[in-house]
């Protein structure tokens, strides 16, 4: 592996993420193929997400990712489940979901529960934002359900930490909107969850972990009227998460913090952070929200009625915009569900006409049976089955006699039916497994696998007296029919010196009178 990529390979380990990007960069600079530009991209995509530049992440990885996919394995997985939820954090549903669903079936063929896992809270996540946290606690209930308390701790970590994340999302959705006990109730679902998170750290050694443990539950239990528990929670999360750093959680803490210092009626040090929070270039959009949140209160506890209504309102809006967004991405994934619906029956459709198509030019038209095409295809298999087995086979060929006469004293209609009525008892008087083919106009040719030369002798004996005796007045007064065939027997059992031999027996039963059977 080249110095760079392993370089950040390394950094991975030790959860350095500005030196992995900076690694990784190098590494898709001095990559010598398309696979090493690959891995080199996974990386790229990995710190970046790590080091929270979601935005800049957004715009360049799509180039990258043909390169990625190509690449395949584990790792194009893992990309795209890292691009699907930065999507999500940035309220891209419409980026989001193809990611995510473009995980999921690779997971799903892939069969394994840990990708399986993954790919369902990615999904998850792809609802919460969507504005249903209680489809996506039902994905990462069933992701937890594939991470079980004796698997590996930090699957089990990971699914925790999600569906708790969920559930706070939920939180923060119904709240203040008149469901105050629906949102306690999904808090209430956390905080189990956040416990367990925290039984697991020990296992664990990525610190950014620890800032997920130590912030989920700083969250709920914060919310749910723990303050000084909350506190000492929130304040280790924020020193670990400004030392790795993790932009995106220290801003999510400082939120936590604004909102527990209001609970403790300390407005001004809420308003100032806040403010400056909301000065930041990179904010995720529940963050910015909840930053205008905690100035309104801050500024209704001081008494500023012209910052809270400012505040008020630019948080409104951001709820408005994310609420058509949401609304976008619903209609959207709505019409894709449709138009993948529409394709599934278009290429059913399509494949249909294919196989009737394909039928078709293995079939008669006249008589339905099987044509020239269809015999050359099943008779090479009958031959070498009788071969490797050594059992016997019959080849047949027949002739109606003066055929020609039966068109041109009855019409050419009366010679079709009787060419589909010969065909018909043909059919009859064959086995399933007998090959009956037409194989030109007034010649048919069957082949009797395992049928002795005594046997096959009878079998064409009887067809041979049916279609004598059969009653032709039905089609056109005084009409007669009969036909004549060629048997040949294998062994041996190569194709041209049946067809010789039985041709040549055609040619003597026509020589001797017609309307018999010759051997060849
Ligand atoms: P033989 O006893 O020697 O076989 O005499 P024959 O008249 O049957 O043989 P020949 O090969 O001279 O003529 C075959 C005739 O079969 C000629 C053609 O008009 C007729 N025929 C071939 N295909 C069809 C078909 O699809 N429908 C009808 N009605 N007649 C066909
Ligand atoms: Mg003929
Ligand atoms: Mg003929």
């Amino acid at each position: 592996m080249p110095g760079a990529l392993a370089l950040a390979r390394a950094c991975r380990a030790s959860s350095d993420y500005p030196a992995g990007l900076l690694a990784a960069e190098a590494a898709w600079v001095a990559a010598a193929d398309d696979g090493q530009r690959a891995q080199a991209a996974v990386e790229r995509v990995f710190f970046t997400f790590r080091l929270g530049q979601l935005p800049a992440l957004l715009q360049q990885a799509p180039a990258w990712m043909p390169l990625v996919r190509a690449h395949g394995g584990d790792q194009a997985f893992e990309t795209l489940r890292i691009l699907a939820l930065a999507a999500c954090e940035l309220g891209r549903i419409d980026q989001a979901l193809p990611y995510a669903m473009e995980a999921h079936t690779l997971a799903e063929a892939d069969g394994r529960p840990a990708p399986r896992a993954q790919s369902l809270m990615a999904l998850g996540a792809c609802f919460e934002r969507m504005g249903d946290p209680w489809q996506a606690e039902r994905l990462m209930r069933d992701a937890l359900a594939l991470a079980p308390a004796d698997g590996p701790p930090r699957d089990r970590f990971v699914a925790l930490n999600n569906l708790s994340a969920a559930l706070i999302g939920a939180f923060y959705l119904l709240r203040g909107s008149g469901t105050q006990a629906e949102a306690n109730a999904a808090l209430a679902r956390a905080l189990p969850l956040a416990r367990e998170m925290q039984t697991l750290l020990p296992l664990l050694t990525e610190p950014y972990l620890n800032v997920h443990a130590q912030g989920n539950l700083g969250e709920v239990l914060l919310h749910l009227g723990h303050a000084e528990e909350a506190r000492s929670l929130l304040a280790a999360a924020r020193a670990i998460a400004e030392q790795v750093p993790l932009t995106s959680q220290v801003q999510r803490v400082r939120c936590s913090m604004a909102e527990w210092a209001l609970l403790h009626r300390q407005p001004e040090p809420a308003r100032d952070d806040m403010l400056a929070l909301l000065q930041e270039e990179v904010l995720m959009p529940l963050t910015r929200l909840r930053a205008h949140h905690a100035v309104y209160d801050a500024a209704r506890q001081l008494g500023d009625a012209a910052l809270a209504l400012h505040h008020l309102e630019r948080r409104t809006e951001l709820e408005r915009q994310r609420a058509v967004q949401q609304l976008r991405a619903q209609s959207e994934q709505f019409i894709t569900r449709v138009e993948a619906e529409q394709s599934r029956r278009d290429a059913d459709r399509e494949r249909r006409r294919a196989q009737e198509m394909a039928q078709h030019a293995l079939r008669d038209p006249l008589t339905g049976l099987g044509n020239r095409r269809e015999l050359s295809q099943q008779l090479p298999p009958l031959l070498a089955e009788a071969q490797r087995t050594q059992r016997p086979l019959a080849l047949v060929m027949l002739d109606l006699d003066h055929f020609k006469r039966v068109n041109d004293q009855h019409g050419h209609l009366v010679g079709d039916a009787v060419l589909v009525a010969v065909a018909q008892l043909l059919r009859q008087q064959l086995r399933n497994t007998d090959l009956l083919a037409r194989t030109g106009g007034e010649e048919f040719l069957a082949v009797l696998p395992g049928a002795s030369p005594a046997r096959a002798l009878e079998v064409c004996e009887r067809i041979r007296a049916q279609v004598q005796a059969h009653d032709w007045s039905g089609l056109a007064p005084g009409l007669q029919v009969t036909l004549s065939a060629g048997l040949a027997s294998a062994p041996p059992c190569e194709e041209s010196v049946l067809m010789a031999r039985a041709d040549a027996a055609l040619y003597r039963a026509k020589a001797a009178g017609r309307n018999r059977i010759e051997l060849g």
